[in-house]
């Protein structure tokens, strides 16, 4: 049988139409007509006032990080489990991240953990959505109001989706998308900021590109960087917002379709479908070993590659990275769930070309794995 990837995307809407009518009209770049229709678009989606596009979701967070102000002297709390990109944009911007560990039923933020590492120095609370579920914005939102700290948002992985009834991604005072090709709508690659307030716009904008200025274009006050977005990138992304209702309702019927396979299995944790805040969206549909399982992730995953199944391992933590050790970073840190999921967590096919059919293909070769 054919090998599953681990991640597929479905490209059957308008995308065809919107590209060829960037090559008709010989709009290619970040000029052209669909990066703002894409950012109007997606930010009316999410509620918010601006929508700043960029080259990816990673860069997103950089400008996000810097047009808020935090520099040195600056601590950031954040998830350790969660992707560089969060991190690097605090180190970047010479601030020092501070991590907590993760919750060890919705793999996102211990929401608990965050006020004790609250110092005089704290600025920010980077909340991560990771998976499918929200973080628990309320009592985080809480603690942030408390002690004066901002709030910067990355909903890269949650496009769509609400957290008790509104969107997520429009609770940051600035909050990031990305739009990978593994995102549930890509423009292959791509991100974007978005933000209720018109300076912080404006700043995002300057940041993005190159911080020309708009009356002496190449006299410059402060460094940015060239992150445009594409026309031709914007064009996928229009398309691929027309369709994200249906994304998100295949994606949870992906997500169904898998637990009802795999719930009987043993020594499997499987995501969550609901809390008393959220639905899942299973933005991927991750396993985890439990401890009585003879065998980590990584095995897991090999054995499944032999049977032609597609996987990724779950995130690694931020305070065991190398990169960061040798910054002088997170010295005897220890967040015992993230590092256990790390290493025995890994998530399996999830793109949106998935078929039911592959998708029972899946469930078969875990059990035999874990038979
Ligand atoms: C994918 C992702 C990013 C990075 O986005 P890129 O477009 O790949 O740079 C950032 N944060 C989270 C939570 C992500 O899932």
């Amino acid at each position: 049988m054919a090998f599953i990837p681990v991640n597929e995307p479905a490209l059957n809407g308008n995308e065809k139409k919107y590209l060829l009518e960037c090559l008709d009209t010989g709009w290619i770049s970040s000029e052209g007509p669909f990066v703002q229709r894409f950012e109007t678009e997606f930010a009316q989606r999410v509620g918010r006032s601006h929508g700043i596009s960029v080259a990816n979701g990673s860069a997103a967070l950089d400008v996000a990080v810097v047009a808020l102000g935090l520099g040195p002297g600056d601590e950031v709390i954040l998830p350790t489990f969660t992707i560089i990109s969060c991190a690097a944009a605090i180190v970047r911007a010479g601030a020092t991240p501070v991590v907590v560990d993760a919750d060890p039923h919705t793999w996102n933020m211990a929401v608990d953990q965050v006020e004790a590492r609250i110092t005089p120095r704290t600025r920010a609370i980077m909340a991560v959505h990771i998976y499918g579920l929200p973080v628990d914005m309320a009592p985080l939102l809480d603690i942030a109001q408390r002690h004066h700290l901002t709030m910067l948002e990355d909903a890269a992985e949650l496009h769509g989706q609400t957290y008790r009834g509104r969107p997520c991604g429009s609770f940051g005072d600035i909050s990031t998308f990305s739009f990978y090709a593994n995102k549930h709508i890509t423009t292959g690659e791509g991100g974007m900021v978005l933000t209720d307030d018109d300076a912080l716009a404006d700043r995002c904008r300057s940041l993005r590109n190159l911080c020309f200025q708009p009356q002496k274009r190449f006299v410059h006050e402060e460094l940015g960087w060239n992150f445009r977005l594409g026309n031709l990138q914007a064009a996928l992304g229009v398309a691929q917002l027309e369709q994200l209702n249906t994304f998100l309702a295949r994606k949870r019927a992906m997500g169904q379709r898998y637990t009802e396979g795999l719930k009987g299995v043993a020594g499997l944790q499987l995501p969550l479908a609901t809390t008393d805040y959220a639905d899942n969206g299973y933005w991927v549909y991750g396993l985890v070993l439990d401890a009585a399982v003879p065998f980590d992730a990584a095995e897991a995953m090999q054995r499944l590659k032999a049977k032609g199944i597609g996987t990724r391992p779950f995130f690694w933590p931020m305070h065991e990275q190398p990169v960061l050790h040798k910054m002088g970073l997170f010295a005897g840190d220890k967040h015992p769930v993230a590092e256990r999921l790390a290493r025995r967590g890994f998530y399996i096919p999830s793109g949106l070309a998935l078929t039911d059919a592959q998708i029972d293909q899946v469930i078969a070769s875990v059990k035999e794995v874990m038979a």
